[in-house]
């Protein structure tokens, strides 16, 4: 192993240039959610050109390539989808150059997320280069439409592609850091219906916009007393949008709606979260939804599901997280800090959901996620190519 480990280290630090330039090239094409066909053209392309054993575009149009044979499944994920440019004085380079300058690669997508689909394609190259023979299918994914509802690819994979990997490595920024979960998230509705009348006579009606305000105070309250996890953190509720209806200006409001912004934490689940919202309602003419995500893929598919994205965590003795630590120590003599993200992942699908034993580790650091001047260092690409390579051959065994 140290003699394979090696070698990795020594062609991971070959191929620094030729990382940093794939992932310049996919940064310079424009990626946002159910947009992003040329992207995994380019992907595609480049997963072709390091040798992969077979490579194709699903339904909902994520790249899938495969090296190896064998009944064990890993699959090493990383979406290629990015949020848009936001303000461009923002910037203080252009965000869809890629430019290469100073020991970084510059733009949006570097960090979030396509500096680890650009270091996988390397770890393939490795892999392919050192003629890895394990018994051990390896699924390198690039994957669509995260930004807009994470886990939604991920639900295709399993239900559509029927891959269901033993264990998955999410390759979103965790700042070379070995990440085992996240808290969870859910977005739901709250009807108020009311009773309009003549607005010089409110006390004929029954104004919604009251009856959703009260609420608004008590979610307000329930915030506060939401349970707290030692490694998750706490569960949070918040209200993103109010919106109201009435008959007139001059009439008391008969409809409203506020939308909630549920967190997750562990124990959380969405049978908890809605029935703390029905008990905080009871004697109200009131009714809680749960929202449902449902868009056009770029290949023109239609395809969603609720807007559910479960917490998840992986036992920090679990093989799955083990095999991340061995491979860091043996590639680099130390063992890597584990931690967890603070935003959200494909993680609430593959393990959250499908109970399939998942970690993440990827270059770049979260804070610069969807901000401007967002850029990965070129020493993390080449650190998270041997990473992905070593775990190969840890999770073979
Ligand atoms: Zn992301």
């Amino acid at each position: 192993m140290d003699n394979i480990c090696k070698r990795i280290n020594e062609l991971s630090e070959k191929y620094r240039d030729y990382t940093a330039g794939n992932l310049s090239k996919l940064v310079r094409i424009k990626s946002l959610s159910t947009r992003e066909k040329y992207v995994q053209l380019e992907l595609k392309r480049q997963m072709e050109e390091a040798g992969f054993d077979e490579v194709f575009i699903d339904g909902l149009g994520n790249v899938i390539g495969r090296i190896g044979q064998g009944k064990k499944v890993l699959a090493i994920d990383g979406h290629m989808d990015t949020v848009d440019l936001g303000e461009l004085q923002n910037w203080s380079f252009e965000p869809l150059d890629g430019v290469i300058k100073d020991g970084f690669v510059h733009g949006r997508g570097s960090v979030d997320q396509k500096g680890g689909p650009a270091a996988f394609v390397t770890a393939g190259r490795i892999l392919k280069e050192l003629g890895f023979d394990k018994k051990l299918t390896i699924y390198f994914i690039g994957s669509v439409i995260e930004e807009d509802c994470d886990g939604l690819c991920w639900k295709y994979i399993v239900e559509e592609d029927k891959i269901r990997p033993d264990t998955v490595i999410l390759t979103e920024p965790t700042n070379l850091n070995l990440y085992r979960g996240h808290r969870g998230r859910m977005e739901m509705h709250v009807h108020f219906y009311g009773r309009s009348s003549h607005g010089s006579a409110p006390e004929r009606g029954v104004n919604a916009i009251y009856m959703a305000s009260r609420a608004a105070l008590e979610v307000e309250k329930l915030n506060e007393r939401l349970a707290y996890d030692e490694f998750l953190g706490k569960g949070s509720i918040t209200i993103s949008e109010i919106i109201s209806k009435s008959p007139s200006l001059c009439a008391v409001s008969d409809y409203a709606r506020i939308h909630l912004d549920r967190r997750l934490t562990a124990g959380e689940t969405k049978e908890t979260a809605v029935k703390e919202i029905e008990e905080m309602l009871r004697g109200i003419n009131a009714k809680v939804d749960l929202l449902t995500f449902s868009e056009k893929a770029y290949t023109g598919l239609e395809y969603g599901m609720d807007k559910y994205y479960p917490t998840w965590t992986v036992p920090e003795e679990h093989k799955a997280v083990q095999d991340g630590v061995t491979a860091f120590r043996n590639l680099f003599g130390k063992d890597p800090a584990i931690g967890k993200w603070t935003f959200s992942t494909n993680g609430i699908m593959t393990c959250g959901t499908y109970g399939i034993p998942t970690i993440g580790f990827g270059p770049g650091n979260e804070v610069l996620a969807h901000s401007p001047d967002e850029k990965v260092p070129v020493s993390d690409l080449v650190t998270a190519s041997a990473f992905y390579a070593a775990y190969a051959y840890e999770a073979a065994k």
